[in-house]
């Protein structure tokens, strides 16, 4: 029996493997996800699963180093070891944010910084799954002539990376203008075919769909299920790197809604498996420019309409038609989960405060950090709560974001944190006047 295979998310009962070239129900349209043989899993007590894990991050046996196929069995068990394409994902760093939380109100606050990645995304967790089970397919026979993918910038990073490390071709399609100059090069240094289309990230969504309908090119947006197969390891590890603990909460920025998705099924896994008694709640955290879910959420989620997305320095999350809503929504109600929205103004702010206390946040980590304080203001979130926000890009993705804040240059932001290199002359006692003045005697 296949220890993994594709199911209808609406509960049909139509199956798939996971090497047909296949994104959505053939039955109802409803999207695929990986499903796993759960008895066979339980096999093997919680404790020993806990053991095999905390054990393979300290070896270097391939591919188990890596923080997603130290999980394998749980993520991809069936693929062949020689066609995992790994760039040690995963094992990121959760930073005990100690001074920023004590100013905000949550002295327990943790930041599980996943940007610190070959990519500089948390979106190399779920492409090392996706490409590995393409190589695995061409090795098979499947006539896949290359991998494309519609992005606000991440995804495109993590594809053409993965895609030039396996020798197998890419094609990114991003809106004109609307993703930064450090994501825009990773595609062209990685040699991937890059579209620049002159419409914004659903426009671009919309083609790829069409253009991957011939089946000789995969498609690698996250509608595709084997990404959150990658990306649901990101809570596992968290809860490892608390010794199986688990925190009240965990906060995230949620664009196209993947990634929460992801995030829900990797710790229901935990509970079905006896490793966890309990579940964190989850916050979503949208841009208020971009809040397609946080519409839905006010009204219960009993109306939920697409909406335009407007422009927002939150621009990885600049999504107003998530595909993975149905996905989310199903997540945010197991968890007793929340969602909560951000201004431009917000979000920059609260991204500048925490690069004071030590971290380099990206935007869309800004808006998670700016809707955790709303949270504690409204008393949602606790003071003795333990809280993991997660950081999902790296803040060197977004110099210019940074740049034009402490310059002041952000429309609808008024910085309040800004600083600026102080011009002096080549002189000694100037010097000591402006280090006096800036740090006091
Ligand atoms: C992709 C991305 C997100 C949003 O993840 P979704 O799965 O689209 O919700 C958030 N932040 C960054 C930096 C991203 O690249
Ligand atoms: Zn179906």
């Amino acid at each position: 029996m296949q220890q993994s295979w594709l199911e209808c998310i609406r509960g049909c009962g139509k199956r798939y493997s996971i090497y047909d070239v296949i994104y959505r129900c053939e039955n109802c349209g409803g999207l695929l996800d990986v499903e796993h043989n759960i008895k066979a899993l339980k096999r093997r007590t919680a404790a020993s699963w806990k053991k095999l894990f905390d054990d393979r991050t300290r070896t270097n046996k391939w591919p188990y180093a890596s923080g997603v196929w130290g999980k394998k069995e749980w993520v991809c068990p069936d693929i062949d070891n020689e066609n995992v394409v790994s760039m040690y994902e995963g094992h990121t760093n959760c930073f005990w944010a100690e001074r920023l939380g004590k100013e905000i109100g949550v002295p327990d606050l943790w930041v599980k910084l996943c940007g610190n990645s070959h990519t500089g995304s948390f979106k190399d967790l779920g492409m090392t799954v996706l490409i590995s089970v393409v190589k695995q397919m061409i090795a098979d026979g499947k006539p896949i002539r290359a991998v494309a993918c519609a992005s606000t910038g991440d995804t495109s990073a993590a594809l053409s990376a993965y895609g030039a490390a396996a020798g197998i071709p890419t094609i990114v399609f991003l809106p004109k203008g609307k993703v930064s100059t450090a994501q825009l090069v990773q595609p062209i240094a990685n040699g991937a075919t890059v579209l620049s289309l002159d419409t914004d990230f659903d426009g671009c969504m919309r083609i790829v769909q069409e253009i991957t309908a011939d089946n000789s090119i995969y498609l690698a947006n996250s509608m595709n299920s084997l990404r959150m197969e990658g990306q649901k390891t990101v809570g596992i590890e968290i809860i490892q790197q608390f010794d199986w603990e688990v925190p009240d909460w965990i906060v995230i920025p949620a664009g196209n809604l993947g990634n929460v998705s992801a995030l829900g099924k990797g710790l229901l896994m935990m509970r079905d498996l006896g490793l966890i008694k309990k579940l964190p709640r989850i916050a979503c955290a949208q841009a208020s420019h971009a809040n397609p879910l946080y519409l839905s959420f006010l009204n219960g989620y009993k109306e939920y309409k697409p909406v335009e997305a407007k422009k927002t320095l939150a621009s990885a999350i600049q999504i107003g038609a998530p595909v993975s809503y149905e996905r989310a929504v199903k997540v945010l109600r197991q968890f007793d989960g929340i969602v909560e929205q951000a201004t431009e103004n917000e979000l920059a702010n609260a991204s500048a405060r925490a690069d004071r206390a030590g971290l380099f946040t990206c935007p869309q980590t800004g808006v998670a950090l700016a809707a955790l304080s709303k949270l504690i203001e409204h008393k949602v979130i606790k003071k003795k709560d333990r809280v993991v926000v997660i950081s999902t890009a790296h803040g060197l993705k977004f110099s210019q974001f940074k740049v034009d804040y402490h310059e002041k240059n952000l429309s609808d932001v008024n910085s309040l944190y800004p600083n600026s290199p102080i011009l002096l002359p080549a002189d000694v006692n100037a010097v000591r006047k402006a280090i006096d003045h800036a740090i006091g005697k």
